[in-house]
């Protein structure tokens, strides 16, 4: 009998080593990792750089609150702002943690101008954002919400890629646009370009602030540095977490400095966020994704994994009914029930790979995969996929 809260449907599989995109169970099994503990381990499994920056970074101190300057936060914040949209960054503990003080900081916006009605925030059905009271709010999904009370007002949940229907629902009440460019946990359903430009449009038009929460699909997913960087438009507050600790705890919220100037003293604040350890960690991920090359990279393999997957779908037209996602972010929607699939590649092929909602399978490997590691990850999925029909036929 555990000691943990029973939330997790947990797997009995224990992990002791990674390396690269390989791990090894206690047992000494090796698994193939296209899960990378959703989405975060960017960088693979014991990647060097990551090691020796948070051994010495173990050297050094590891906390000291945001009363203090933190340099290795001023230079992550300096960093992040330079390749971004961003004039300035919030450092938080996770994602959920991020969207959060993405929300506060939109509704402060127009509160600290005088409108204190405007706090309505416009989001998409099949999204995900995190799982405090606010976010299961933002995320709107019933399931999250069941049983926890009355959820916090102010959201508004519309189908994405609908660009009509948010034009619509548009009030004077309305401050912001709330989208992942591609969701994530919601079944890998990418948003077009044209909605992006199209929202962009909506919220300079109405005054409104357009919230990215690129938590998943950011920090080179796509294969660009971040998602939106595909739709040619800016966000005015972006989420972002998973990939930008690579393991190590850690999330920020980056906002265009007219947006975050109302959050003076006082206004938000987390004891963790952005402490010196974290942020070691945080300009060490950045010292490899930024180096020459790594997002072109992540592009190429991207493109060979979508390629293989198309080769998948044309031999498996009865498992493969759809391909979703972009670049290291890919689903799949399959006919077979998803944990099944998911089940089987881990415990028949010694595969990692993750579910998302309706159906889908997805691939989340480190950005670090080669093509040869695609490969075999195509073999193992055409053996279940191969398993599966011919259980059908003998059925
Ligand atoms: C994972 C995720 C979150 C929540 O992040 P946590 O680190 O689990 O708090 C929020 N938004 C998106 C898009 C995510 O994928």
């Amino acid at each position: 009998m555990s000691a943990l809260y029973g939330t997790y449907a947990r797997s009995n599989l224990a992990f002791e080593r990674g390396e690269g995109v390989r791990l090894y169970a206690q047992d000494g099994t090796e698994y193939l990792d296209f899960h990378a503990g959703v989405a975060v381990n960017a960088l693979g499994h014991g990647d060097p750089h990551m090691v020796a920056a948070l051994k010495a970074a173990a050297d050094r101190v590891w906390h000291t609150a945001n009363t203090f300057t933190i340099p290795e936060q001023e230079r992550l914040g300096q960093r992040l702002v330079e390749h971004t949209f961003a004039d300035a960054c919030f450092f938080t503990n996770s994602g959920t943690e991020a969207v959060e003080c993405a929300v506060k900081t939109a509704r402060h916006y127009f509160w600290a101008k005088g409108q204190v009605d405007r706090y309505e925030i416009i989001a998409f059905t099949g999204s995900f954002h995190g799982r405090t009271m606010g976010m299961i709010a933002a995320s709107g999904n019933e399931h999250y919400l069941e049983g926890f009370g009355p959820p916090l007002a102010g959201f508004v949940h519309l189908d994405p890629n609908d660009l009509a229907a948010v034009e619509q629902a548009i009030t004077p009440n309305t401050a912001a646009i709330l989208v992942e460019p591609v969701q994530g946990e919601g079944g890998c359903t990418e948003m077009t370009g044209d909605f992006m430009r199209g929202l962009r449009a909506l919220c300079d038009k109405h005054g409104m602030l357009l919230i990215l929460d690129e938590v998943q699909c950011g920090y080179g997913r796509t294969g660009k540095f971040f998602a939106h960087e595909w739709t040619g438009i800016e966000p005015d507050i972006m989420a972002v977490a998973k990939g930008i600790g690579a393991g190590f705890p850690l999330g920020a919220c980056l906002a265009k400095g007219e947006v975050a100037k109302s959050m003076v003293p006082g206004t938000h604040g987390s004891t963790y966020g952005g402490n010196p350890l974290a942020c070691a960690i945080g300009n060490a991920v950045l010292d490899r994704m930024l180096a020459p090359g790594f997002f072109e990279q992540v592009d190429h393999v991207g493109q060979r994994l979508k390629w293989h997957l198309q080769q998948l779908a044309q031999r498996f037209p009865h498992q493969v009914l759809e391909l979703r996602g972009r670049g290291l972010l890919a689903g799949i929607r399959i006919a077979a029930p998803v944990k099944e699939v998911v089940a089987r590649l881990r415990d028949e092929q010694h595969m990692l790979a993750m579910t998302a909602n309706e159906n889908v399978l997805r691939l989340l490997p480190p950005l670090v995969v080669t093509e040869a590691d695609i490969e075999e990850a195509m073999a193992k999925l055409a053996a279940v996929f191969e398993q599966i029909e011919a259980e059908k036929a003998t059925a």
